[in-house]
């Protein structure tokens, strides 16, 4: 390959359906509690004042009007009807997050990705424009930003990853500064990544894996065969170094489909890192310093850097008693319900079910918890259903092809339950 002999490569080492099954509200007896941890909160009624907002007291509450959160709201409210369901979500707009992929590839618009919240919201719930800020398992009670406390007799929380820009030395500025910093991860950077393919002229196309968890671990790697296949589409390819850094000691957990995506790199001359985790970036020499596992610090020069932020269970939730020492909604991973209060169930990414976290597992999980919900209003044990979700992505290897995922599940009988 005849490359530029601008920045390439070196290393400097410097330093659904209904639930068929679930109570109607006129039903419901206090034998629905399978446990008796948590009490039930009085019966839905309303507090002065004018309309919806007023109303404090549900029977179900949703922190979280993502994926996860409509899915339960939607299916929520079929089943129990107009002024049962509140869903506290402060977002004025909701994304498709798996279409910023192809946003950053340049096949859609990022505008493509939004609609109005009010739009996506079930008709039949109670939609709370408000942030939760503290929840009160013991007495069935969230409390908001505006300072209104919500009562529930069962709550989800489906409040997914908070994305940490600022845990990252450098990013928030090299995202505001350099045009050649990009993140497909958020909407306000999006459409970053595009206009940089097309401004690449000539050095190291880098793509990073953050040192965390991360939602749609494919996402880091699938804007990489994207970017790759535009330079060779526009003479471009010779120009570039295409790399893949990550702290990771593999391209992809399952074996299988590592062997694919290793081939693939080898046939695209993609070159992989491992073992090698972003700490800093310093947009103005265009830089990135990675550490190695003996804390030796690697810089390389870029041309363009994609760079996934860190992620992490959101401060509202780490800060409550839902949680583990890791921060994260601890849910039993078959059943989807808390494993200490019984009316509260996690969907999605911000739970430590240890499914990838992305929005076919949400799907999955949402299957799992309309039978939990069915079986605690009945007064029964939860039975394990789905657990161990594997979600596995078909990466774009021929570029027209984009089927984003398949999924692998694996049932597991009770007794291999975690919880
Ligand atoms: C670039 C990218 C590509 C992806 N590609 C794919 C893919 O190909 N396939 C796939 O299956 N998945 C993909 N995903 C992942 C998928 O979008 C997420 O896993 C999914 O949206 C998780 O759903 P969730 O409900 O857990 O969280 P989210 O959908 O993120 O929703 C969380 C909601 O909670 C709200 N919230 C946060 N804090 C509070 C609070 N204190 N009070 C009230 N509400 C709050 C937020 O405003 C947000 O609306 C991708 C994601 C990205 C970013």
């Amino acid at each position: 390959m005849a490359l530029c002999m601008k920045g390439i490569l070196t290393s400097v080492s410097v330093i659904g359906r209904q639930i068929r099954t679930l109570n109607s509200t006129s039903s419901l007896k206090t034998k629905i509690w399978y446990s008796t941890a948590a009490k039930p909160a009085p019966q839905t009624s309303e507090s002065p004042g004018p309309g919806p907002v007023a109303k404090k007291s549900y029977k179900f509450v949703i922190v979280g009007g993502g994926t996860g959160g409509l899915a339960a709201a939607s299916f929520l409210s079929r089943k129990f009807g107009q002024g049962h369901v509140a869903v506290v979500e402060p977002a004025e707009h909701h994304f498709y997050q798996a279409m910023w992929t192809m946003v950053g590839g340049g096949i859609k618009t990022k505008e493509q990705s939004m609609r109005t919240m009010a739009s996506v919201m079930p008709k039949k719930v109670d939609w709370k424009k408000d942030r939760a800020i503290t929840f009160d398992p013991e007495n069935n009670l969230i409390t908001t930003e505006s300072g209104t406390n919500l009562e529930y007799e069962y709550l989800v929380v489906a409040m997914g990853l908070q994305l940490n820009f600022h845990a990252l030395k450098g990013l928030t500025e090299a995202l505001a500064e350099d045009p050649m910093v990009c993140c497909n991860y958020s909407y306000d950077t999006v459409d970053k990544t595009y206009k940089a393919l097309q401004n690449f002229k000539c050095g190291n196309a880098i793509f990073t894996f953050p040192n965390t968890p991360v939602k749609c671990a494919g996402a880091p790697q699938k804007v990489m065969y994207l970017t790759e296949d535009y330079f060779r589409k526009n003479g471009k390819r010779d120009q570039a170094e295409v790399m893949y850094i990550t702290p990771q000691a593999v391209i992809f957990g399952p074996p299988k489909y590592a062997a694919s995506l290793r081939k693939i790199c080898e046939e695209r001359d993609i070159k992989v890192h491992y073992k090698h985790t972003l700490v800093e970036i310093r947009h103005e020499k265009r830089e990135a310093d990675f550490q190695i596992e003996d804390g030796e610090i690697l810089t390389f020069p870029y041309e363009m850097i994609h760079v996934p932020p860190p992620m992490g269970p959101p401060d509202v939730l780490k800060a409550s008693p839902l949680v583990d020492e890791t921060g994260f909604l601890t849910v039993n991973k078959t059943t989807c319900q808390h494993i200490k209060y019984p009316n509260i169930f996690g969907l999605g990414d911000c739970t430590d079910i240890p499914t990838s976290k992305t929005a076919a597992a949400v799907a999955a999980q949402t299957g799992t918890l309309k039978k939990t919900i069915s079986s605690v209003m009945h007064g029964h044990k939860p039975q394990a259903t789905v657990s161990e979700l594997f979600l596995i992505y078909l990466l774009p290897i021929d570029m027209k092809i984009f089927s984003p995922f398949i999924y692998m599940h694996r049932k597991v009988r009770n007794d291999d339950a975690l919880h």
